[in-house]
C-alpha cells in the first residue's frame, strides 16, 4: 500500500529538520502512482502533486508523527480540501416545489438514484414526487414505478395510451401537478445514452428550460474512472449542473473519478450511492472518499491517534511545569500559547483550574498574527534572556525589537504579559495549598 511504500522512503529521516528535496521527490512519485492506481486523471494528478510538493517543502517535520505519516497527513488534508471540504445539502426553493433534475449517461444509475433520493427525502420529512421523463427505453417508466413503490413515493408518468409521449411536456406537467398535490420536491428522471449524444443533450436542455430546476444533478458511475472527465465536461457544456452524484461506489473502484470530476467541473459532489438497495445512499463525505482514494483508512486513524497522544502528553508536561510556577520561562510561555491555540478543547481544561481562567482568556485572545509576532520576539532573545527575562533592559529590548522586526512597545507588552502570567502562577501555587485538584490526565 501507499503507506508501506512511503514508510520505506523515510527509513532514514525521523523527527528532525525539514523533508529533503530528495525525500519530497520520492514521496511525490509514490503518491502519483497511488493516485493513478485509483484512476485519477493525469492532469488532475499533476496539479495535485505540485500542490503537495509545495506544501511538503514548507513543513517542518513534526515531533508527533514520523515523516511518512506527516506526508500522508498533508496528502489527506489536501485531498479532502479538493474533494470539497464539507458536504453540501440540497438547496430548497423558497416556494415549493423544489425541482431536482437528474442527468447522466445511460446506466450511470439515474433511475436508481431517483428512488434512493426520494426515500432519503421522505426520511428528511419531505413529500417528494418522482417523475418519469425517460421515455426513451420501453421499461424505464416501469423501473421507476417499481422503485417508487418500494420507496413509498408516488410516480408521475405519462398517461398510458398517449402514444410515445413528450418528456418535456411530462416534466412541465409534473411540476404543476406537484404544486396542486403539495409535493414539496420533484425529482425528474431523464433519459441517457451509452455515449455522449447531441439529441440526448438537447432533450435534457429542453427539460431544463421547461422546469428551471433548483438543482441539476449530474449522475456519474465511479467505475468509469478516467472517462468521467470527458463525460463530466460534455454534460457541463451541454446541460450544466449544480452538483454531482457519484454512483457504484460499492464497486472495486477506488474512486479516483471523484477527484477528477471535482477538479474538472468545480462542482460539489453531493451524494454517494453505494449499492443497489434503496438504503445504499448518503450525502457525500469528502473525508471518507479521501481515505478511500489513498486506500489507507487505517493509517489515517493511526495518525490521528499518534497526534492526539502526543498533544495530550505535551499538555501534561506543561501542566506539571505550571504547577511548579518558578521555572516558568518565556519559552514555556510561548509553548503554552501555541498549545492552547492548537489544542482547542484540551486547552479549555486550563479554564477549569483555579486562577487559570484568566490566563486562558488572555491566551485565547491571541490571534495568529499576535502569535507570529510573539514567536519572533522570543526567538530573537538569547537563551539567557529567555530563562531570566528580568535581565532584559532597555538596550536589550531595542535589540530584540530590531531583531524580530517589531517595536520596543511590542517587546515591552510581551514581557509585561509574561510577568503577569508568572505572578498568577505563583499566587495559584501559594494560595491553592494543595495546588491543582485532581484532573483527569493532568
Ligand atoms: P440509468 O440508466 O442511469 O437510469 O441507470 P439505472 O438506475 O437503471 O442503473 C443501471 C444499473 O446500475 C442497474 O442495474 C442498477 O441496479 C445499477 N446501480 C445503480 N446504482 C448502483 C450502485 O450504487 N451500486 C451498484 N452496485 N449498482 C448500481
Ligand atoms: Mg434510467
Amino acid at each position: 500500500t501507499l503507506s508501506d511504500r512511503l514508510s520505506s522512503v523515510f527509513t532514514s529521516l525521523r523527527g528532525k529538520g525539514r523533508l529533503s528535496e530528495e525525500d519530497i521527490n520520492t514521496t511525490a512519485r509514490e503518491i502519483r502512482l497511488a493516485l493513478l492506481e485509483a484512476d485519477v486523471a493525469l492532469p488532475v494528478v499533476r496539479t495535485f502533486i505540485a500542490r503537495i510538493k509545495e506544501r511538503a517543502r514548507g513543513t517542518e517535520v513534526s515531533k508527533a508523527l514520523n515523516p511518512a505519516q506527516q506526508v500522508i497527513k498533508i496528502v489527506n488534508e489536501e485531498l479532502v480540501e479538493i474533494l470539497g471540504g464539507q458536504t453540501r445539502d440540497i438547496r430548497y426553493a423558497k416556494t415549493p416545489p423544489t425541482v431536482i433534475m437528474l442527468a447522466g449517461l445511460q446506466g450511470s444509475g439515474k433511475t436508481t438514484l431517483a428512488g434512493k433520493l426520494a426515500r432519503w427525502l421522505v426520511a428528511e420529512r419531505n413529500t417528494p414526487l418522482l417523475v418519469a421523463a425517460d421515455l426513451q427505453r420501453p421499461n424505464a417508466v416501469t423501473q421507476l414505478q417499481v422503485l417508487g413503490e418500494r420507496a413509498e413515493v408516488p410516480v408521475f408518468s405519462p398517461e398510458p395510451g398517449n402514444g410515445v409521449g413528450d418528456p418535456v411536456a411530462v416534466a412541465r406537467e409534473s411540476v404543476e401537478y406537484a404544486r396542486r398535490q403539495n409535493h414539496n420536491v420533484v425529482i425528474i428522471d431523464t433519459a441517457g445514452r451509452l455515449g455522449v449524444d447531441e439529441e440526448m443533450m438537447r432533450q435534457a436542455a429542453d427539460i431544463r428550460d421547461a422546469v428551471s430546476p433548483d438543482e441539476i444533478l449530474f449522475v456519474v458511475d465511479a467505475m468509469i474512472g478516467q472517462d468521467a472527465v470527458t463525460t463530466a465536461e460534455a454534460f457541463r457544456d451541454g446541460v450544466g449542473y449544480d452538483a454531482v452524484a457519484l454512483t457504484k461506489l460499492d464497486g472495486d473502484a477506488r474512486g479516483g473519478a471523484a477527484l477528477s470530476v471535482r477538479h474538472v467541473t468545480d462542482r460539489p459532489i453531493m451524494f454517494a450511492s453505494t449499492g443497489e438497495k434503496l438504503d445504499d445512499f448518503d450525502l457525500f463525505h469528502p473525508d471518507r472518499m479521501a481515505s478511500r482514494i489513498l486506500d489507507m483508512g487505517d493509517m489515517l486513524t493511526l495518525i490521528e491517534q499518534a497526534q492526539r497522544t502526543f498533544d495530550e502528553s505535551e499538555a501534561e508536561d506543561m501542566a506539571k511545569k505550571l504547577a511548579s510556577g518558578d521555572d516558568f520561562t518565556l519559552e514555556d510561555f510561548l509553548e503554552q500559547m501555541q498549545m492552547v491555540r492548537k489544542l482547542g478543547p484540551i486547552g479549555n481544561l486550563l479554564g477549569m483550574m483555579p486562577g487559570m481562567g484568566q490566563m486562558r482568556d488572555q491566551i485565547s485572545n491571541v490571534d495568529e498574527k499576535d502569535l507570529d509576532r510573539i514567536t519572533a520576539i522570543i526567538r530573537s532573545m538569547t537563551p539567557a534572556e529567555r530563562a531570566n527575562p528580568k535581565m532584559i533592559n532597555g538596550s536589550r529590548r531595542l535589540r530584540i525589537a530590531n531583531g524580530s522586526g517589531t517595536q520596543v512597545s511590542d517587546v515591552n507588552g510581551l514581557i509585561t504579559r509574561f510577568f503577569d502570567a508568572q505572578k498568577m502562577l505563583r499566587q495559584m501555587k501559594g494560595g491553592g495549598g494543595s495546588g491543582m485538584p485532581g484532573m483527569p490526565g493532568m
